[in-house]
């Protein structure tokens, strides 16, 4: 099991010196991975990646969200072309980075909808996404669809909308990525959906219900962790966390990250690395019950 740190916990931008910062400062916290977010791929150095990954001995992964103009779920097939091609692009980057996992809101636009997703919304991003996952799957690559909460899309919010959307996707290698902080607010609780989504689950993110330092908001951890424990669950696990503090422009519009929660990013990491590692070393001993 991998356990990664967001990029975007140490550098908003990913030229040499923002990827370098984020890729030691990553490796110093204790992570095993990091989670690269590719918001403009076709400006991203991934041979660049690919030597700083190996120098600090890191595994890697990729996310993006979609945007208006690269929605899959567009009525505008010029649109759907966009987004399918960005997404081979970003594939490809994995693949030169030597990683084995595309995650995040892949499926339609990350945004706010005004109108619920249409049908034929859901077949286009269906369609495209299993066309993707094909050339994925022959480079060893994973994707994963983020269930994220209904600001941020209107395609699926829930585990179980996830599963009825991977039936539609018709395709092995693509799985459901969970997201402690997404579900705090969408789901029941932290425990049921990811018993729901059992060995369809490929990715996850752990963050707080404030997205800042982990143990100090509402989400129920404890429950999720034995949630993945139950589920013999052996993926990336990725902590998320945004602040002001550090600024993607893109990205921390569209999450509406307003609000300073840490300026520590070093004390935060370290903080998360061991959260999680304590909280995954306690669940395993209920095994020994
Ligand atoms: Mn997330």
């Amino acid at each position: 099991m991998l356990i990664g740190a967001h990029a975007l916990v140490f550098s908003g931008s990913f030229e040499q010196a923002g990827l370098t910062k984020a890729i030691e400062k990553t490796k110093q916290a204790g992570f095993d991975l990091i989670e690269i977010p590719l918001m403009d791929p076709y400006h991203f150095d991934r041979m660049l990646a690919a030597r700083l990954l190996k120098d600090n001995d890191l595994a890697v992964s990729a996310s993006l969200g979609l945007s208006a103009g690269t929605d899959l779920t567009s009525d505008d097939p010029s649109v759907v072309a966009a987004g399918e091609r960005l997404l081979e692009e970003c594939i490809d980057i994995v693949h030169a980075m030597g990683g084995s996992n595309l995650c995040g809101v892949i499926y339609s636009a990350m945004k706010k909808y005004m109108a619920p997703a249409t049908l034929a919304g859901r077949a286009s991003s269906a369609q495209a996404l299993s066309r993707l996952a094909s050339r994925a799957e022959d480079l060893g690559i994973r994707l994963s669809l983020e269930v994220v909460n209904r600001y941020e899309t209107n395609v699926m919010n829930t585990g179980r909308q996830a599963l009825e959307f991977l039936d539609q996707v018709g395709h092995t290698n693509v799985s459901v990525h969970l997201d402690t902080y997404h579900m705090n607010i969408e789901e029941s609780d932290q425990y049921t959906p990811v018993l729901d989504v059992g060995d369809r689950l490929g990715y996850v993110h752990i963050g707080e219900s404030h997205r800042g330092y982990l143990g100090s908001g509402t989400v129920d951890f404890g429950s999720f962790f034995r949630g993945l424990a139950r589920n013999g669950y052996d993926g990336p696990v990725v902590f998320e966390s945004f602040s002001s503090a550090v600024v993607n422009e893109d990205l921390s519009r569209m999450l509406g990250i307003w609000r300073n929660l840490w300026d520590d990013s070093d004390d935060l990491a370290a903080h998360a690395n061991q959260f999680i590692r304590g909280q995954l070393r306690a669940v395993e001993s209920i095994g020994l019950h």
